[in-house]
Parts: C-alpha cells; structure tokens; sequence
C-alpha cells in the first residue's frame, strides 16, 4: 500500500515528539497499531489521525509565534539563500533587532546562516551584475558590518580603467 495522507501526518507528528514511544503515548495507541499506521499499512481511526494533526497544528503554531519572517535586501537584490534560492529567511527577533550576528533560518530548506554572512553572499553575487553595483554593495557592506549609516559615496571617483581597445565603444 502506497504512502497515504495519514501515515505521512503520523510520520511529520513522529518527528515532531522525537520517538515514537511520546507518540504512542500522545496518541494513545498500541506499538503495532502504530507502526502499522506509520507505514501505512493500514489507516488510523479518525480520532487518532485528528489527534496527530493537532500535534503538528499546535507546533506549526508556537514556530510562527517564535519567528519572524524577513527579506534580506541590499539595493533592490533580495538576499537569496545560498542553498535554495529562497529569498524569505526567519529570525528568531524581530526585524528591528536583527544585527550582523543573528541567525536566520531559511523558510524552504531550513538553512542557517548569520545575516552578515548572507550580506556577503549577497555582494558576491550582486558583484557579477556590474560595477555600479559593487559599489554600492560595499558601501552597504561596510555600513552594515560597522553599524553606521552610510556616508555619502566618495568611492566612485576611483579610476574607471578605461580599455584602449575599447575606446569609443557608443553603440
Ligand atoms: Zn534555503
């Protein structure tokens, strides 16, 4: 029998309580019934099955009370999760004490990774749209790692190198 609805519940509450003794004890089920029902084998009764999906309700729950979904943005780029893509991360403070050093955790794969080292990659990848763009990604770099606000950009005076072969490239 393929894997149905209901041992795919009993399998998410199961990881949920850790073992599957709290489960059976949640769920106020024999071992073998269980078992059977993780593997889909056979279905649960419909009190059971509610009972699992309370427990996975109440959780989803109390994570969306502890954390805070944010973007990440520098510019108009959105940090994009070094894993997935993803550009929505959680942290477990709101947005407005987010510093450097928290830990955010991507809403799709789960990754963890410190806001500082999501800006970086961020300025990695903004780096391959452009020069103008590197600028002002290290200007907000700098700004976010000393924690001030930006100054007004002197940077973009530096040498603009200019390619011989290059000259007169208007199209
Ligand atoms: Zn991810």
């Amino acid at each position: 029998m393929p894997h149905t609805v209901h041992s795919r519940t009993l399998v998410r509450a199961l990881t949920i309580v850790g073992d599957q003794d709290r489960l059976r004890e949640r769920l106020n089920v024999s071992a073998l019934q269980l078992d059977w029902w993780l593997k889909g084998l056979s279905r649960p009764p419909d009190d059971v099955f509610l009972r699992a999906v309370d427990i996975i309700a109440r959780h989803e729950a109390s994570e969306a009370r502890t954390s805070h979904p944010l973007q990440i943005q520098m510019g108009s780029q959105p940090a994009r999760c070094p894993n997935c893509d993803t550009t929505f991360f959680a942290s477990a403070v709101p947005e407005t004490e987010v510093n450097n050093r928290t830990q955010l955790s991507c809403l799709s794969c789960g990754l963890k990774i410190a806001r500082g080292d999501l800006i970086v990659h961020l300025s990695s990848d903004v780096a391959k749209q452009g020069a103008a763009h590197v600028v002002a990604a290290k200007r907000m770099l700098s700004a976010a790692k000393s924690g001030i606000r930006l100054a007004p950009a002197k940077e973009n005076a530096t040498s603009q190198r200019k390619d011989p072969n290059e000259s007169g490239s208007d199209r």
